[in-house]
């Protein structure tokens, strides 16, 4: 009796081995499969975005049309085709709704210049934070050839501008245009054409006519004087910038890149007057 119950110990011992070698292996097996549907999905995964990846260089469509693209939106560097920079770069006729949006504010009824004789420009640039954006500018249909050139080559240099609008976009309703420049300039705003005169004289500026264009204007100030010999303040922040050795980024300079590329499409820059000395200001006038 005692011998017998021995040998069912025996037996239920080995099955009860058995049963737990077989488990092991089925749960040792079914770690194996997941870790491979995981590879598997992982794959599945890099195939995809591989397609992806071939797919846009094939045919880059999300930055094709810069026309579409909202001024001031940042886009993606992997998406701009370094092949085929032409293609945001452009300019093109004032448009019926770019027309509507500056009639009354940067253009006037006036007999100076006709929107005819004006483009409006998409480009992009790299932003203060280096990312690159869409930027927007209207200038003279006679520098418009040369100002997309100058902005595509800026934009080869990885030159930083931290923002390129209409300056309607800034349009403060007061005083015929002063304080919407000014409002430009606080948000440190790259700009052109503004039917306007000179700050603070009655002679039409160069800007007016689609001739001029001030680049990264808060860290290049206008320098003027008053007449007692005061420094004439015209926006926040301005003497900063007077000392052009202090070493500050985005100033420029006859070493800076950005004088050099407008310089050599046959620009002067207002960095070289003496009264005022305007940093921000490239002019070429061919009316
Ligand atoms: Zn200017």
């Amino acid at each position: 009796m005692e011998k017998r119950l021995h040998v069912i110990t025996r037996i239920m011992v080995i099955i009860l081995i058995v049963l737990i070698i077989v488990l092991a292996a089925v749960i040792f097996f079914k770690m194996k499969d997941t870790d491979k549907e995981k590879d598997d999905a992982k794959s599945t995964t890099d195939t995809e975005q591989a397609a992806e990846t071939d797919s846009s260089v094939d045919n880059p469509t999300a930055m094709q049309a810069i026309t579409d693209m909202q001024a001031g939106t940042v886009v993606d560097r992997a998406q701009v085709d370094p092949g085929m920079l032409d293609q945001y770069f452009v300019a093109n006729e004032i448009s019926d709704d770019i027309f509507q949006f500056i009639y009354g504010m940067s253009f006037v009824d006036n007999e100076s210049i006709a929107r005819e004789q004006l483009r409006y420009l998409k480009v992009l640039h790299f932003n203060y934070n280096h990312e690159v954006q869409v930027g927007e500018l209207i200038v003279n249909v006679n520098i418009a050839e040369d100002v997309r050139n100058i902005f595509r080559e800026l934009y080869e240099q990885e030159y930083e501008i931290q923002s390129m609008l209409l300056v309607d976009r800034f349009w403060t309703a007061e005083d015929n245009g002063a304080s919407t420049d000014r409002n430009s300039i606080e948000n440190n705003n790259t700009s052109a054409f503004f039917y306007r005169n000179i700050a603070g004289t009655d002679q039409l500026s160069n800007h007016a006519m689609g001739y001029a264009i001030d680049i990264n204007p808060l860290q290049n100030p206008c320098v003027a004087y008053n007449e007692d010999g005061s420094f004439r303040e015209i926006y926040t922040d301005m003497e900063r910038y007077i000392d052009r050795a202090n070493g500050e980024p985005h100033m420029i300079g006859h070493e800076d890149i950005c004088y050099q590329i407008f310089a050599k499409y046959g620009f002067t820059w207002g960095g070289d007057w003496t009264d005022p000395i305007d940093y921000q200001h490239f002019e070429k006038n061919l009316g």
